[in-house]
Formats: C-alpha cells, structure tokens, sequence
C-alpha cells in the first residue's frame, strides 16, 4: 500500500560532528531527505556538537561540504562558516543553544521528573564494579535521588560539582511505543537508566538537547539509526514529562560488513570522504547506500534522486541489517560512470590524471583517454592503473599466460606489417584518424596481409591486449614517436 502523503512533514539529520560523514550517516541523511521531498516536507540539518570532549575543528564545515557534494541540500540548518542563519528555528548548533536547555531542565526539575546528583567519579565507578560483581545491570544506583531538600540545597549553596538526572518511574510499567520499522516496543521501566540531562560542564545530554530540539524544531518524524533504538524510552518518557506530543520514529537497520559483523573500518572505508577521493560519483553513492535497508519493492537498482524521492516510503524499509558490499558498489558507479558525459567526466578526472602523470592541459588527449577507459572504469582512481598503458614506458606483454599475444606478434607477416608501419609512420609529421586509416590501406596493399592478421598484431603491439578501445583513439593518445618505439621494438 502507498504510504499517505502528510501534510507539514519535518524531519532531521543530527549528526555529532567526529571529523567526517559516516556512510551510515549518509544514508541517515538521505533517507531524511528524500522522505522530506517526497511529502513536501522540510528537511533541517541540526549540529549535535554538546559533548565537547569530542569536537574537531573544522569538522562541521566538513560535514556540510560533503552533504552538499552528495546533493542533500536541508531547507534549515547551519551557514558554511557562518553563525545559523538559515530558518526560523535556529541556531541550528546545540552548542548555541546552551539557555534553552537549562530552562527545560530546570523545568523537569521544578516539576520532580529530574533531580541533581552529586556523586563523584570514584563512587560511580564503585558502585558499577560492585554491581558487575554481583552480576547485575550497570545503572546508577539512585543515592542523590533520595537525598532530602535540605541536603540537596546545602551542597548546591555550597557549589558542589553536580549533575541532573531524570527520573525514570520506580514501578513495574513499561515504556511502549509504536516503531514505524520494528513495529511495537515495550521496554519495563526497571531496564531504563536514571540517565544523566545535563552534566557538570552545564552542556546537556544528547538525550536532553535532542528531545527538546525535535520539540522546538517542529520535528514530526525521526528516521535514524538502530544504535539510537536503545535511548528512544528514555526520549518517549521526557516528552510525557514535558507534555509534548512525540514524533514519529523509524529506526534504520544496522549496516554490515560481509561477514555480517557491524561495518567497521578494519574491513573496509567507512567515511564518504573515503569514497569521494577514490573518484566515486556522488549520485552513485546516494544511489547505493539508499538500497541498504530499503527496496523499491522491484528489481530497479539503479534510481536518480527523482525517482527515489517518488518511491520512497517508510514502511519499506526493512528490519534486518544491510550489508555494505563495495563490489556492488564499484559495479553501480561504474553504471553510472558510463552514463556520465565525457565532458564532466574528463573534469572528475583531473587529479587523477595528473597523478597518472598526465599533461591534463592538453583537453583533447584527455578526452580520448577518458573515452578509450571509461568501459572499464569502476572508479576514478582506478584511471592511473588503467591507462598505464598509454605511458611511455615499456610494454609488459604478459605472452607467458597469454600465448596467443605471443604467437600473433612473431608470425612473419606480423613483421612485415611492423615494418611498413613504422616507416610509413616516420613520414607523417603526425598520425591522426584520417592519415593512419590511409596508412594500414597501402601497408595492406604493399604487404598482402589483412583482416584479423593485420589488425590485431598493431593493437597487440600498442597496447598488450587482444580488446580494447578504439585503434585510431589509441594512437592519438599514444603519439606518433611512441607508436613507432612500440613497433620497432617488435622487430627486436
Ligand atoms: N547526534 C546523534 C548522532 O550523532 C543523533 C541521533 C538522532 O538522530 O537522534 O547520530
């Protein structure tokens, strides 16, 4: 069944900023994305950056710059470098928020849902060593929840470091509530932590600035990943603290390594930075990451933004884990590789080809490059092995595992033609399409050898293999002295 179009959809990517995007965070990002497009939504991006033990510099700009190179483009959130401007309901930085979480925290604590806790380090870490002694859940063991006003007040007058925690019920009931991807979930108030709001440093709490954020912001679905399943009781139980209606929440399925462990680096690159540099494009990345963990409910793999936007839908998104596997990966963007204009193409390459050793200013060899190895290409980074071929260097004519390359290149009429063409080429002030077209008619004429038996030598000759592009495009590319060289030294 289609999934109704709502009215006044707002949805968020909250990422902490670590450094740089995470594929899993990408795919959070565009499942966001798309879902905002495809109801007629707004799309924020919001700036978890409170706990500041973990803040990187530069990170944020980072993360935008990569959002903004894989076409996620938010309708509210932060300014490159700039302080929050964009949006009504800013700042889009937690950071920047810093008031209005003391308000609401001091709100809860006004109305008894939160409390304030003075236990030091050492005695947090006591109790936690005594409870796995005794093979028993690590939660904080409630001591300040107890401690009388008068005690409560007189540590606060004499400014003893705290911090505030909520209360979770002391009863047997259970948090429940509806997950739009794993259906219901009903978690006893005995298993929830009496979590940490609002630490010592007077930063909350992912959990308490999260919550309020998706209040204030105007969030109405939360589509993030499974690691976050964990705290959602504790968020469902503040928003009925606060009396705010909560969102919608869709929990994306966990992303995998082959081997069905959860994606790691060891296994693998985990960051879009990672992919960006090795020439992946950014629509196939979208692309890719969009089918980890939801299906258009066909066979189609390969889907622009457009059509996923008309596609997409929460409720088909699956429940179990999705595996990250880069060779599906390396097959889709070198689809869509081939899709690609040369033109942008020869751009995109542009570093690589420099690295490769290229003279990138001369546009049109470059262009000929790209043309002859885009077939093959599974990325970009790929281009300095692929086009090695076009390099001045020695042929390495592998004729040991390929004994027909072997046997091609010694017949006779081989030679001859070798011959001919390395003369006839010393004529020429160059070789283009035209003149070299001319020159294999007359060393046919001259030499009696044609077909396969004068085509295949020449391209096995230039460039070691049976296949490949174009003959005329190669010897462009390769250039009149280095045909000639790659021809001679046949001749031993
Ligand atoms: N700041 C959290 C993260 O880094 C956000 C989780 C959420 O979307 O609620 O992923």
């Amino acid at each position: 069944m289609e999934e109704p179009q709502l009215k006044g959809v707002k949805v968020r990517f909250a990422p902490s900023p670590t450094g740089f995007l995470h594929v899993g965070g990408l795919r959070t990002a565009y499942y966001n994305y798309l879902y905002a497009k495809k109801q007629g939504g707004t799309f924020v991006l919001r700036i978890e950056d409170t706990d500041q033990t973990r803040l990187v510099k530069g990170a944020v700009e980072n993360l935008i710059e990569t959002l903004h190179w894989a076409g996620i483009e938010y309708d509210e959130g932060p300014e490159l470098s700039k302080k929050d401007s964009r949006g009504e309901n800013g700042p889009y930085r937690q950071s920047e928020r810093l008031d209005i979480y003391t308000e609401y925290v001091n709100q809860l604590v006004e109305n008894d849902y939160a409390y304030h806790c003075f236990c030091s380090q050492e005695r947090l870490e006591k109790v936690r060593k005594q409870q796995q002694e005794m093979n028993r859940r690590s939660q904080y063991d409630k001591h300040c929840r107890k401690l009388s006003k008068e005690e409560r007040m007189s540590r606060l007058d004499a400014g003893m470091p705290h911090v505030i925690r909520m209360k979770i019920p002391e009863d047997d009931g259970t948090v429940e509530f509806s997950d739009k991807v794993r259906g219901e979930v009903a978690i006893p108030h005995e298993n929830l932590d009496d979590q940490i709001l609002m630490k010592s440093d007077g930063f909350p709490t992912y959990h308490m600035a999260n919550v309020v954020d998706d209040h204030l912001m105007g969030i109405t679905h939360v589509i993030r990943g499974e690691e976050w399943l964990p705290s959602t009781p504790k968020h469902i139980l503040l928003y009925e603290y606060f009396d705010w209606e909560p969102p919608v929440f869709a929990h994306l399925p966990l992303l995998l390594n082959e081997d069905r462990s959860k994606l790691s680096k060891r296994q693998g690159d985990v960051a879009v930075e990672d992919y960006r540099e090795k020439g992946y494009l950014p629509e196939a990345l979208t692309n890719f990451v969009a089918l980890l963990g939801w299906s258009p409910g066909d066979d189609e793999e390969i889907l622009s933004t457009k059509e996923l936007i008309r596609k997409f839908s929460l409720d088909r998104i699956n429940k179990s884990g999705a595996v990250f596997n880069v060779e599906k990966l390396q097959w889709m963007n070198g689809m869509y590789i081939r899709e690609t204009e040369t033109d942008r193409l020869v751009d995109l390459a542009q570093p690589f080809l420099e690295e490769a050793g290229f003279d990138t200013g001369n546009r049109r060899k470059m262009t000929l490059i790209i043309d002859a190895v885009k077939e093959n290409l599974r990325y970009l980074a790929e281009i300095p092995e692929v086009t090695e071929v076009f390099q001045p260097t020695p042929l390495n004519i592998d004729t040991e595992a390929e004994p027909e390359l072997g046997e091609m290149l010694a017949k006779d009429s081989s030679k001859q033609v070798f011959a001919a063409l390395a003369d006839q080429f010393e004529e020429q002030e160059e070789i283009t399409k035209d003149t070299f077209m001319a020159i294999m008619k007359s060393v046919q004429k001259d030499t009696g050898v044609k077909g396969k038996d004068l085509w295949m030598p020449v391209r096995i000759a230039l460039t070691g293999e049976m296949h490949g592009p174009e003959l005329p495009a190669v010897i462009e590319i390769l250039g009149k002295d280095l045909c000639i060289k790659r021809f001679r030294d046949q001749l031993g």
